[in-house]
């Protein structure tokens, strides 16, 4: 079995005041979005027929990958298997009983599940289970899965890139945290290590999925024309890195733990997406499109202190693992100040640099 490792962390678990589970918001508007473009994708393109009769068991398999703490991810899993349900009731002749349900839920192994799974309703008609790795190696045995979900996930890079933290390299990254603003060599270096992931997640999942089987992705991009330096998220991260560098000048942090530090998330655009998925080869693309934020989500980014508990959600993990637990409540409260005092990025936001992404797979015949 192949296996791969991260050194990435998992979002917040628990339900306390910055855990993910309260401060997710922002990824459940999208997850919601499209549960509508996934039940289209079942009604118009599962075979579900020709698939479950080639399953001796009768179970249709969902894996939900990069699941976090949840309720987001039992959401989508949840829709998914409605929607094949109605599929499977419109053929009318079946017995409705005899096709059985197996969701599988995959994080980090240090994720959460002890507070996903209490996410999981009483009433369920689905078999569930948690499964802990990196969803760049093998996680299920082969021909397995029927339908695989990820919202959110696949920008989080399995490692960062090792010559970021190398003196010799021109990708040496000295007082960035990120891409933005930094020598071309940095950018094309996290580029290099998104598509190194990408080619190993589609090619474990091309051997994981039936043939015929479905992948619906939503994650966040940059839209092909705009440069990294003018994204929303580069945006936060250039406040982030600027707390940062305040902090090591005043001696909170070494500036050593600065420079070896580097965000191990990359936004590709649309178009860098597709070349990736076409050299695999293994997929369709069936359907790739935008995702439109509503007037509530823009206004959830308009609250500073929404932004900063759902960023802290995120990053605090990481953030801890690297600079230690006792800089964390001074560096948040520093990126609140910084976010207060820039109304350019504010209006970044308004604006949206960043998209969100749905696009739906289907693993070709072998
Ligand atoms: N899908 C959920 C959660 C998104 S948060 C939602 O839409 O709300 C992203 C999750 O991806 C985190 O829980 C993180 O731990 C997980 N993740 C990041 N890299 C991963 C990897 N290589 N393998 C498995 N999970 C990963």
């Amino acid at each position: 079995m192949d296996s791969a490792s991260t050194e990435s962390c998992p979002m917040k678990g628990g339900d306390g005041l910055y855990s993910y589970t309260q401060n997710s918001l922002f990824q459940r508007e999208g997850v919601e979005n499209a549960l509508l473009l996934i039940n289209e994708a079942i009604a118009e393109k599962l075979h579900l027929e020709q698939i479950i009769s080639s399953s001796p068991s009768k179970a249709f398999t969902v894996a939900d990958l990069g699941c976090s703490v949840g309720p987001n991810s039992v959401i989508a899993v949840q829709n998914i298997i409605e929607s094949v349900k109605l599929k499977y009731q419109s053929y009318g002749s079946h017995n409705q009983n005899d096709l059985e349900f197996q969701a599988l839920f995959n994080d980090l192994v240090s994720n959460d599940f002890n507070t996903l799974f209490k996410f999981l309703p009483s009433d369920r008609q689905y078999f569930a289970a948690g499964v802990p790795g990196c969803f760049q190696g093998r996680l299920f045995p082969k021909s397995s899965l029927h339908f695989v979900h990820s919202s959110y996930a696949l920008h989080w890079l399995l490692s960062t890139p090792k010559e970021l933290m190398d003196k010799n390299s021109p990708a040496f990254n000295k007082g960035r945290i990120y891409y933005n603003n930094s020598a071309k060599e940095v950018g094309e270096a996290y580029s290099a290590q998104f598509a190194k992931d990408m080619e190993s997640f589609l090619a474990a999942r091309a051997e994981e999925l039936v043939d015929g089987g479905l992948m619906a992705l939503v994650l966040v991009c940059l839209p092909d024309d705009v440069p990294p330096s003018q994204s929303t998220a580069s945006g936060i991260t250039d406040l982030l890195e600027a707390a940062l560098l305040d902090m090591a000048k005043e001696g909170l942090v070494s500036e050593d733990k600065v420079d070896s530090f580097n965000l191990p998330r990359y936004n590709p655009t649309p178009r860098e997406l597709e070349g990736l998925i076409k050299i695999n080869a293994c997929f369709s693309i069936e359907r790739m499109e935008r995702i439109f934020p509503s007037k509530t989500k823009l206004a959830m980014a308009s609250d500073n202190g929404v932004v900063i508990s759902h960023l802290r959600a995120i990053w605090e993990g990481i953030l801890k693992e690297h600079f230690g637990a006792e800089i964390i409540d001074e560096l948040f409260g520093r990126l609140l100040r910084k976010l207060e005092e820039s109304s350019p990025f504010t209006q970044r936001l308004k604006h949206e640099h960043m998209i969100e992404l749905f696009v739906l797979l289907k693993r070709n015949m072998s």
